[in-house]
């Protein structure tokens, strides 16, 4: 007979695909009988990538199959965010959703269908094939704590998040202003509003739900979880936390000749700030102008990726930024002044491996989940700075809950972050912020234990497999 097989269904946003990959490759070492069949959705936009990383993973790691779903064309001028456009795209690729799982189970008995919570509208298609449906949560446990409280807090009001001026409570989370909330929820009249509720409202509708995490990063969420107080009176399904879930590979080896990595090399121990904004993150001219006079004043030394600003064109908002001019962009002798201590990348590093060089020794971050699991495997403290989708609601549990970064504070108005405030943060960061250090290397030390043999993570990925056999059998 063949062997059971396990589908995960990732959003195309590549860090969601890279983690959901990397629970493949977990789940195939320790459980080699299994395989693994990844549904790939086509992206409507920035495919090149997506295509050349899914290309490597079938060279490198061929027990991994890509089953290709046929490419949806969407009018991207209509969506009014990269959060709409992919909800629409994945709901307009049910029907060879069902056609897909209708040829696999035909072929092999199917033990569970994971999905990313983008994916929602395909867990009823799932159960009419009685294939159980598990949730891939590729943000942490206190987001997960949230979504499974959504539904009271949607229920207790009639306002959007964007005017409600309120703490919000959720159980095990610490409080999060409402204007921190998740950006494509703060209007509650918007299609990426329902979509969000939708997948709360599902979330005790599946099998169990996997997180991104280990125990001891999260545990008071965790907690909360487990004793039903975010979803009372309802079901909450087991969770199972199996991280950090990184491409940390021969990360080191494969980047040893990339300049950024050589100057590292040259550098004290601990001593560099490394400065990026995640794979979507960019700032205005102005605001990149503002960074660079801080981080000037600042005297620190500083790897920073610097990325164009968003463009104008409502056509192109959707794609891969142009390379950005730093002679334009940046003020008048920017690279020449700060050139002995400073090295400024063009749009990408390779940061899994940055993070984990000895002379960086603070991270200034978008807040995005897998940058702080690369961040906290590596031992880095943290600026939170955060940018888009759950990024400022991570930024309150990075600072209040983990205790594992500094605020950045931003102007309330704008957004904008002064030269000033850019200064204090980078020199805290790296001269101060005492507990924030110790707390980081600690958990970094915890991150290497869950993952290890007898780890937390082995053991949750032990249980689960546990599940998927016996739902086989009975
Ligand atoms: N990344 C990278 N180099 C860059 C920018 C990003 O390697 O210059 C990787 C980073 O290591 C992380 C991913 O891209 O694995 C970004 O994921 P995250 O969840 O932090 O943020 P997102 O880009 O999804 O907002």
């Amino acid at each position: 007979m063949t062997n059971p097989t396990i589908i995960l269904y990732p959003s195309p946003g590549m860090g969601h695909l890279v983690a959901m990959v990397e629970l493949g490759k977990f789940i195939l070492h320790h459980h080699p009988s299994l395989s693994i069949t990844v549904l790939i959705s086509p992206p409507s936009f920035n495919t090149g990538s997506t295509m050349d990383y899914v290309r490597h993973i079938s060279a490198t790691v061929p027990s991994i199959s890509f089953h290709h779903l046929p490419t949806i064309s969407l009018d991207l001028l209509s969506f009014p965010s990269m959060e709409a456009v992919i909800f629409e795209l994945l709901r307009l690729s049910n029907p060879h959703v069902r056609s897909a799982l209708a040829s696999l189970s035909r072929a092999t008995p199917i033990s569970a269908f994971v999905i990313d919570f983008f994916c929602t509208s395909s867990l009823p298609i799932a159960a009419e094939f009685h294939i159980p449906t598990y949730f891939f949560v590729t943000s942490g446990a206190y987001v997960l704590a949230f979504f499974l409280y959504f539904p009271i807090i949607h229920n207790s009001t009639t306002e959007s998040f964007k005017d409600m001026n309120q703490l919000l409570h959720t159980p095990g989370v610490p409080p999060i202003p409402s204007s921190d909330m998740i950006r494509p929820m703060l209007d509650r009249t918007s299609s990426e509003y329902q979509n969000f509720l939708d997948f709360s409202i599902e979330i005790p509708n599946s099998a169990g739900l996997i997180v991104n995490t280990f125990e001891s990063l999260e545990a008071k969420p965790l907690q909360a979880i487990r004793e039903g107080k975010c979803n009372p009176g309802g079901n909450t399904p087991p969770v199972f936390c199996v991280g950090p879930l990184l491409n940390t590979e021969n990360q080191r080896e494969e980047y040893n000749e990339v300049e950024c990595m050589k100057w590292l090399d040259k550098q004290p121990s601990k001593s560099v700030v490394y400065i990026c904004f995640g794979s979507l993150g960019l700032l205005s001219a102005a605001q990149l102008r503002e960074l660079a006079v801080g981080l000037e004043r600042s005297g620190k030394r500083f790897l920073w990726v610097v990325r164009s600003p968003p463009t104008e064109d409502k056509s192109r908002r959707f794609l891969k930024p142009p390379e950005p001019d730093l002679e334009e962009l940046l003020p008048a002798g920017f690279v020449e002044r700060t050139g002995e201590r400073g090295m400024v990348v063009k749009s990408w590093a390779p940061q899994v491996a940055v993070l984990g060089h000895a002379a960086v020794g603070g991270f200034v971050t978008h807040c995005g989940w897998n940058s702080i699991l690369e961040a906290v495997c590596g031992g880095v403290p943290m600026a939170a700075w955060p940018i888009y989708a759950e990024q400022h609601f991570n930024r309150v549990v990075l600072v209040e809950g983990m205790k594992v970064a500094v605020r950045v504070v931003e102007d309330e108005e704008e957004g904008f972050v002064s030269a000033e405030e850019v200064e204090r943060r980078v020199v805290e960061l790296m001269e101060g912020a005492e507990e924030v250090r110790m707390e980081v290397a600690k958990k970094s030390v915890e991150a290497r234990e869950a993952m290890a043999n007898g780890g937390s993570s082995v053991a949750a990925l032990g249980k689960m497999v546990d599940l998927w056999s016996s739902a086989l059998c009975s």
